[in-house]
């Protein structure tokens, strides 16, 4: 877990009362850009996290610092009640009062310190688990009473609403309801969810491939756009209501229409398969679902790319390797692989070399974590 060292505390925040929110970056294991289309998700939490302090203010100004950014970019300002977008970091940390506030509840002005492990732009979601982390500690300075789904929630309006990237709801909900060794199965359509243990034969490695990806721009917007055309034409409220059996309804579509349609339908039925595998502890059937996902994200959803395609090989090259996929919304980002229990340590590490000898990325090693 992240710490926020004392040194800084006493820096920014001097001897105030002080409160710490805390929250997971999450990794998905199958179900990619199901989410916005009412489909199904399978994420789990990683160890790395974001954690704020927060120090209240007697007026409504907020002064926040993150070590996550370039040094340049490290301290910003803004006032309670007048929350405007900046197109930066601090837009998150003004994002969470603004939806506050929208929802009715009364906050007040505050100092934040800000330190993350998760990766930014890495599929992992240090974007939630930064909103997620700082509306906890802003629930709690101000002693607001609202649970954490209602939490997050509000989390997902911070990027929608205020930041204004149309992101689906898997992220606030993994990392605000996420819990280690478990998989959250959740339904995006009615946001209902359950915990599903991932059995001990099996464990999973995480590697970032050091490609970062932006969701404000580009790809994940086009297909977000694309998979609403799609829709539209198959005269449906959402691609969830179309099942795999008919999958003939998506003939006549436009081709590229075709294939962001086909990779939902499938999508959906292999985290329904990938639910039944895991309570089975069935990890060559998962394992075949994280493979079958990957090459439908390569070549019908188009969001991987080449450095990607290449980690996922180097991970299915290695023994006790049962599958292995990109995670996250794609065009960069890290891969989730499932291994044999006792194997995710060696894979992770050999795939992240070989990311580094010879593909030249800036690999890093998530899951498992350093001791
Ligand atoms: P992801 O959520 O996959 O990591 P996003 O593009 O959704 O990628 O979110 C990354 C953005 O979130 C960063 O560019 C930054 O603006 C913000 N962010 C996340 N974590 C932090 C942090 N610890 N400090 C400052 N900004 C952060
Ligand atoms: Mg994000």
């Amino acid at each position: 877990m992240t710490d926020i060292p004392q040194h800084d505390i006493i820096r920014y925040l001097g001897h105030r009362r002080t409160i710490i929110g805390q929250a997971p970056g999450r990794v998905n294991l199958i179900g990619e850009h199901t989410d916005y289309s009412g489909g199904f998700v399978l994420p789990t939490v990683i160890s790395q996290t974001t954690a704020v302090a927060l120090a209240a203010n007697p007026d409504a100004s907020c002064r926040v610092w993150s070590h996550a950014v370039p040094h340049e970019q490290q301290q910003a300002r803004y006032t309670v009640g007048e929350e405007a977008r900046t197109g930066g970091w601090v837009d998150y940390v003004q994002g969470s009062t603004a939806v506050l506030r929208a929802a009715g509840y009364v906050v007040g002005g505050f100092d934040a310190v800000i330190r993350s492990e998760v990766p930014l732009g890495s599929g992992l979601s240090s974007s939630a688990s930064l909103s997620v982390s700082l509306l906890r500690a802003v629930r709690e300075l101000f002693q607001l009473h609202f649970d954490d789904v209602v939490l997050a929630g509000l989390a997902r309006k911070v990027e929608t609403d205020f930041i204004g990237v149309p992101v689906g709801v898997m992220d606030p909900i993994a990392c605000a309801l996420g819990a280690a060794n478990h998989a959250l199965f959740l339904d995006t359509r009615d946001l209902s969810w359950q915990l599903v243990r991932i059995p001990s034969s099996l464990q999973l490695a995480v590697v970032n491939s050091g490609q970062r990806h932006n969701h404000d721009t580009g790809g994940y917007r086009q297909r977000r756009e694309e998979c609403d055309a799609a829709t539209r034409a198959l005269g449906v409220q959402a691609l969830r209501e179309v099942p795999e059996r008919d999958l003939s309804r998506l003939d006549g579509l436009d081709p590229t229409l075709l294939k962001r349609a086909r990779h939902i339908i499938t999508e959906n039925a292999r985290v329904l398969g990938a639910v039944e595998a895991l309570r089975k502890r069935d990890g060559a059937r998962l394992g075949a679902l994280m493979n079958a996902s990957h090459a439908s994200l390569r070549d019908d959803y188009e969001v991987s790319t080449p450095e990607i395609d290449r980690l996922v090989d180097l991970a299915r090259a290695q023994p006790g390797v049962l599958g292995a996929r990109i995670t996250g919304g794609g065009f960069g980002g890290s891969i989730v692989v499932l291994t044999l229990a006792g194997r995710a340590a060696t894979v992770a590490a050999a795939v992240a070399l070989g990311g580094r000898q010879t593909l030249g990325l800036d690999t890093q090693v998530l899951v498992p974590a350093a001791e």
